[in-house]
């Protein structure tokens, strides 16, 4: 019997993994994908995520964000850089089997090609089934994502009620030089086309992350929507970016900022399982990764102290709740606001560009969303002043 069963090695599980392995607990993770495996995604690594990682390997980085530039919807835009670095870019296929083999390398049990597809939970253990074998452990952390299965067959959650996003991305290999020119090296683009969401252009080495993504219920045909997008962005750069595209990935991410339940006995949720993504920007991967952290940490006590009800997990969901979770209810007051708004919020932006850097002082990790609403109200008569000269 194993201490602890990860289903899931993507940026969250791996995290736990990692931590619970060289804290010293047997580990074992089932992946259902083979590694190294592709997961949509911008690739978008923000500085906060990184400090979870800790040291990376340089291969991994693809560029450097230092800023971000903004596109209205009649194309004119506007650019903010700031002297410290924001994020960076990275292959998730790449970054994701790197931090699952530091996870193997700390002592932990990766087993890919191995999906889940039932859990019980006794008095004395969880047991996860997969396609062909039964794996015991004293707890679970349900690390697989969006669709998470954990979630479904430990009855935490049979469905997502509200929050729940839909995204469209491809890689579109360009070239250094195409790359350079279009985006350039160091700026990620924001295109605000719909009413609940956004667009996205991330520069890699030799190719750029496009991507589009917004509230499900909001995104009626979100191919379409996508291929306009695409269309639009070729149009606007003079490079046929449309025509290269060999690939759309689709995916549903889910919202965070809403109440969820993500513990039972013997059985935590992290990560986009949980529905730990960033509401306003659907940044996830920092969340998956504090989240896993946290997990681990938890899933240590409870080895030490041999509990493992839902009620002494709740120390695990009081400490996602101190990390981010309350924050991520800031950000989807932050979301409503400017999705409700969103010609003004623009308008603002481009005037006022001292909210626009301390907008990406939140990205980096530097502020809080709940810092910054509470500084936006107080420099709102500077703000209206600016809009109104
Ligand atoms: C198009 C798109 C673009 C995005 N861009 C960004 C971005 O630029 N930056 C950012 O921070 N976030 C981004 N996100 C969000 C981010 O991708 C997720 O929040 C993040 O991947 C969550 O990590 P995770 O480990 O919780 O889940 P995942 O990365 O989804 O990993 C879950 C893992 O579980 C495995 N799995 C699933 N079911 C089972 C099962 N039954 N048994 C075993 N294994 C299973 C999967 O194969 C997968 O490897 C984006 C999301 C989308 C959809």
């Amino acid at each position: 019997m194993y201490d602890v069963t990860i289903v899931g090695g993507g940026p969250a599980g791996a995290i736990a993994a990692h931590r619970a392995a060289k804290a010293g607990l047997s580990v074992l993770v089932l992946e259902k994908a083979k590694y190294p495996r592709d997961k949509p995604c911008g690739g978008g690594v923000s500085q906060k995520a990184l400090s979870v990682i800790g040291k990376i390997d340089k291969e991994l980085v693809e560029r450097e964000l230092f800023g971000a530039r903004i596109f209205l919807s009649d194309h004119r835009n506007f650019t903010e850089i700031l002297d410290d670095r924001i994020a960076i870019t990275t292959m998730r296929r790449n970054l994701d089997h790197w931090l699952i083999k530091r996870a193997e390398a700390a002592g932990a049990v990766v087993r890919d090609c191995e999906g889940v597809t039932d859990l019980h939970v006794s008095k004395d253990y969880a047991e996860v089934v997969t396609s062909g074998n039964r794996y015991r452990s004293r707890i679970v952390i349900g690390s697989d994502g969006v669709n998470s299965t954990v979630a479904r067959k430990s009855g935490i959650r049979k469905r997502w009620d509200d929050g729940i996003g839909i995204c469209l991305e491809a890689e579109v290999e360009l070239g250094e030089t195409l790359v350079e020119e279009c985006v350039g090296t160091e700026i990620a683009e924001f295109y605000f086309v719909g009413d609940w969401g956004y667009g996205w252009v991330f520069p890699k080495s030799d190719r750029i992350s496009i991507g589009v993504g917004g509230w499900k219920t909001e995104i009626h045909e979100p191919k379409r929507f996508f291929e306009r997008f695409a269309g639009d962005v070729s149009r606007q750069k003079g490079i046929d970016i449309k025509s290269r595209i060999r690939r759309v990935n689709s995916y549903r991410i889910p919202a965070g900022g809403f109440d969820r339940r993500i513990v039972g006995d013997r059985v935590l949720l992290a990560g986009d399982a949980a529905g730990f993504v960033d509401p306003f920007l659907g940044e996830g991967m920092y969340y998956a990764m504090k989240s896993g952290e946290i997990a681990a940490d938890t899933v240590v006590d409870a080895a030490r102290d041999d509990r493992f009800s839902e009620e002494y997990l709740q120390r695990y969901v009081m400490r996602c709740e101190e990390e981010f979770n309350y924050d991520l209810r800031s950000a989807l007051k932050f979301a409503n606001v400017v999705y409700g708004h969103q010609n003004l919020f623009l308008k603002i932006l481009e005037r006022d560009r001292r909210l626009f850097r301390e907008y990406l002082r939140v990205v980096r990790g530097d502020r809080t969303y709940t810092d910054f609403n509470r500084w936006c109200i107080m420099r709102s008569p500077v703000t209206l002043a600016r809009l109104v000269i």
